[in-house]
């Protein structure tokens, strides 16, 4: 460690930070403690976003539950604001804070399959990409995101979309149990049997009421071969594209996951000379069912005729990769999301307007089938609301040149406003940079949200962990936030 005397570590909540207590936090913890000077700690404080760039005083690389009840005892007792990481893809950039403390799970990395059970076990530092190997080893899997650096911790208790959803769910559907750390340091389990109350909450509410350390997920056969891929037509033809998948969606069977993109087609081999740089629109199939099956069920859009056909039979570890290239990590982000009641003609049209204006090539505007397995679920049977939706229309702006944000920032919310007139009162949080109180409210739904304001009392009544969709308590009329 540098030399701390010479290193001002800010403590916007409270007290200031006495080096006494650092060290003696130190001395009882197993992982790594970063602070301002160490080796390591420009890489640590980095984030998905390039938009946030922030300076915690400290960050707690937890190896487990004793570190991660040390670090929330620590960061309580001396009224650090608190930013929780798993795996750092929070896209308003709640994985790292200033001044305060960043309680990193990222090194707890334990993943337990049990294959008899279709059960796995899964710490709270995993990435899906991590994840996806060890469950495919045995052909199982359960909905998970789409990009393989993305953390399950987040994506689980925001909701978790991915390919395989209209067959098995949201990923928070799929969860047995949780490990949870709570503001007080207690370590609970919430289950369908324990805590009800609590797993409840921890499936849609996000990072409000407490650290998971563990996940326990139902699994699911898959693969290890699906039929997966993208297909490209010129942008002309969006309207004519949209609207022949819409219907076709809607009659296809529930294991023909996908969505309908626009993005700029890139520079590749496989890409025609006319394309290259331009704004296409792509239809993305992944088949959670014998790829031959598949085959018959993507023949139409093949039919459309594609000018780049990329869709084969593939391990769906693979099909888990195909949109890694176009996500690195540290380009700015600014995303916002929207639930629509339907897709459409007019819909269509204001969809494709917008899109043909999109300011950046390193943008995508994705539309995702919804229903199905998601709407299975009672609206009531977890947190999360918005389970009606028909559509979700995703506008994922990246750029490399900071100086370039305000134009791409509005082109997204300008894009978002005009589908007002379509969209339901919620949004999907996960894929959000920002929101106002209304719609966060409106995206748990009416009821619902009053009762987690009343788990957000139980269990984090002074809104330790805010750095999150948050959820603001009203207990003790003491509540930070
Ligand atoms: C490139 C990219 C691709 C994405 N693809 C998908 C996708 O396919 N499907 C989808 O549903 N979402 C997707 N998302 C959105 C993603 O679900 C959210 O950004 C999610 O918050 C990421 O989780 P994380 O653990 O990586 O993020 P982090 O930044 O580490 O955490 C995000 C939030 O969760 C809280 N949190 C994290 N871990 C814990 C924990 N163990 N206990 C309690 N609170 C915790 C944090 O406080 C923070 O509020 C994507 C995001 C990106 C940037």
């Amino acid at each position: 460690m540098a030399d701390q005397q010479a290193v001002p570590v800010g403590v916007p909540l409270g007290k200031p930070l006495q080096e006494t207590a650092v060290q003696e936090f130190a001395a009882d913890f197993r992982g790594e403690i970063i602070r301002r000077g160490d080796d390591g700690y420009d890489a640590a404080r980095a984030v998905f976003n390039a938009m946030f760039d922030r300076y915690p005083a400290l960050i707690a690389c937890c190896t487990g539950v004793a570190d991660v009840i040390a670090a929330v005892n620590f960061a309580r007792e001396n009224e650090l604001v608190v930013a929780v990481r798993g795996g750092g893809h929070s896209v308003p950039g709640y994985g790292v804070c200033d001044g305060g403390i960043v309680i990193d799970l990222s090194p707890m990395k334990g993943i337990r399959v049990d294959p008899d059970a279709r059960t796995v076990l899964a710490q709270a530092g995993v990435m899906w990409g991590e994840f996806d190997r060890e469950t495919q080893v045995f052909g199982l899997a359960v909905t998970g995101g789409r990009v393989t650096h993305t953390g399950i911790s987040g994506l689980t208790l925001g909701s978790g979309s991915g390919w395989l959803e209209r067959k098995y769910g949201l990923t928070c559907d799929n969860l047995i149990s949780a490990d949870v750390v709570t503001a007080d340091g207690r370590f609970l389990r919430a289950s369908e049997a324990e805590n009800e109350d609590l797993f409840w909450g921890l499936r849609g509410g996000g990072g409000n009421f407490g650290i998971v350390t563990s996940f326990k997920y139902r699994l699911h056969p898959v693969g290890p071969i699906l039929l997966g891929g993208m297909l490209l037509y010129s942008f002309s033809r969006a309207g004519e594209i949209l609207r022949f998948w819409r219907g076709y969606m809607e009659t296809a069977p529930d294991e023909l996951g996908g969505a309908a993109a626009f993005l700029t087609a890139p520079p590749a081999p496989f890409v025609p000379e006319h394309m290259k740089g331009q704004i296409v629109v792509g239809l993305i199939v992944c088949y959670a069912g014998p790829p031959e099956e598949g085959e018959e069920w993507v023949r139409p859009f093949k039919e459309l005729g594609p000018e780049v056909d990329l869709v084969q039979p593939m391990p769906y570890t693979v099909i888990q990769t195909l949109l890694d290239p176009g996500s690195p990590p540290g380009r700015n982000n600014y995303w916002k999301a929207e639930n629509l009641y339907g897709l459409g003609d007019e819909a269509i049209n204001t969809i494709v307007t917008h899109a043909a204006g999109m300011t950046s090539p390193f943008t995508h505007a994705v539309i995702q089938p919804m229903g199905r397995a998601i709407n299975r679920v009672g609206e009531d049977e977890t947190a999360l609301g918005g389970r009606d939706a028909a559509y979700a229309l995703h506008a994922l702006s990246m750029w490399e040149n900071p100086a370039e944000s305000d134009t791409h920032i509005a082109w997204t919310r300008e894009f978002l406003e005009a589908l007002e007139p379509f969209s339901t009162p919620g949004i999907s949080l996960n894929f959000t940079s920002d929101q106002s109180e209304d719609k966060l409210k409106a995206s748990f739904g009416s009821g619902k949200y009053e009762r987690l304001v009343a788990l957000k009392n139980e269990y984090d009544p002074t809104n330790l962990f805010r750095l999150n969709q948050n959820i603001k308590p009203t207990a003790n009329g003491t509540a930070r936030g």
